[in-house]
C-alpha cells in the first residue's frame, strides 16, 4: 500500500537518535542519514491530509491505488458530509460505493470503510478510539474486515500517534539490500525488530522514518536502484556489490 499521510514535512525536526549497539546502532544511523537527506523535504505521508478521520479513511481508500485517486474519493465523502465515523458506519454500502468510486473497487472499499467506521464507533467513537492503548487498538483494527497489519499500523501511527513501526514492501526492500533486518521475514518480525531498535524514541521518529523509507524507495531504491545517487551507498551491501560488478565489467 502506498502510504502517505500525516504532515511529515511539517513535523518539527527532532533530536537525532542516540547510537546504542548492534541493530539499534544500525537502525538509528540509517535514520540519521535519511533524515539528513530528506528531512528538509515538504513531503506528506498523505498530501494535504492532517485530521485523524482523513488518515483513517485514506488508509482504506489508498489500498491498491495511488493517492490522487484516494484523495478524489475523500473529497467526494467530504462534499457529501459523510467524512465522519457516524455517517460512514450508518451509510448503506451501495451509497458509500458511489461516493468512493474514484478510488477503484468501490464495493470492496465501501464494505471495508463501513466496517472500519463501525469498529471505531463500537470503541466509543473517534475520540475514545484514538486514546486506546496501542495493543488494544491493533487488536480491534486487525479484527476488522479488510484491515491488514500495514493499514492498522498506519492508522495507529499517523492518526493516533502510537509508537508503532509501519512495515511495507519498501521497508523490506531497502533494509534487505542494506544487509540488515530480522531473521524472519514476516510482518511481525520486522515490526518487532524496528520497535526494539527504536526504543525510547518519540513518535515523530517513527512517523518520519516510515515516510523517508517510502520516499527513498520511490526516489532512488527502485527495483532497479540508482545507487550512484544514494545517500546510503557507503552503508549498503547490495549497492557496493553492484558497484564492484560494474567496475569488474569495465576492466
Ligand atoms: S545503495 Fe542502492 S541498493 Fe542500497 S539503498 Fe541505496 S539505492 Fe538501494
Amino acid at each position: 500500500m502506498d502510504h502517505r499521510g500525516a504532515e511529515i514535512g511539517s513535523l518539527k525536526k527532532n533530536r537525532r537518535p542516540g547510537r546504542g549497539t548492534g541493530a539499534q546502532a544500525v537502525v538509528r544511523q540509517i535514520y540519521d542519514t535519511l533524515d539528513a537527506a530528506y528531512g528538509g523535504e515538504h513531503w506528506h505521508w498523505m498530501p494535504d491530509v492532517a485530521r485523524p478521520i482523513d488518515v483513517i479513511a485514506g488508509a482504506v481508500l489508498v489500498q491498491h491505488t495511488n493517492w490522487r485517486n484516494a484523495e478524489r474519493a475523500l473529497d467526494a465523502l467530504r462534499e457529501a458530509g459523510a467524512l465522519n465515523i457516524d455517517a460512514l458506519a450508518a451509510m448503506p454500502e451501495e451509497h458509500l460505493a458511489t461516493l468512493v468510486r474514484a478510488s477503484g473497487t468501490p464495493s470492496v472499499k465501501a464494505r471495508r470503510l463501513r466496517a472500519l467506521a463501525r469498529t471505531i464507533r463500537d470503541a466509543g467513537g473517534l475520540g475514545a478510539f484514538l486514546v486506546l492503548p496501542p495493543a488494544e487498538m491493533r487488536t480491534r483494527l486487525l479484527a476488522t474486515h479488510g484491515i491488514g497489519a500495514e493499514s492498522a499500523d498506519a492508522i495507529a501511527l499517523y492518526a493516533a500517534g502510537k509508537r508503532i513501526f509501519v512495515v511495507d514492501a519498501y521497508t523490506r526492500r531497502v533494509f534487505r539490500r542494506l544487509g540488515h533486518g530480522p531473521a524472519g521475514n514476516g510482518y511481525e518480525h520486522w515490526r518487532a525488530w524496528f520497535e526494539s531498535a527504536l526504543q525510547g524514541e518519540p513518535v515523530e521518529v517513527f512517523q518520519r522514518y516510515h515516510a523517508w523509507l517510502v520516499l527513498h524507495a520511490k526516489a532512488v531504491c527502485h527495483p532497479a536502484p540508482r545507487c550512484a545517487a544514494c545517500p546510503l551507498l557507503a552503508a549498503c551491501a547490495h549497492g557496493r556489490a553492484l558497484a564492484t560488478e560494474a567496475s569488474a565489467s569495465r576492466r
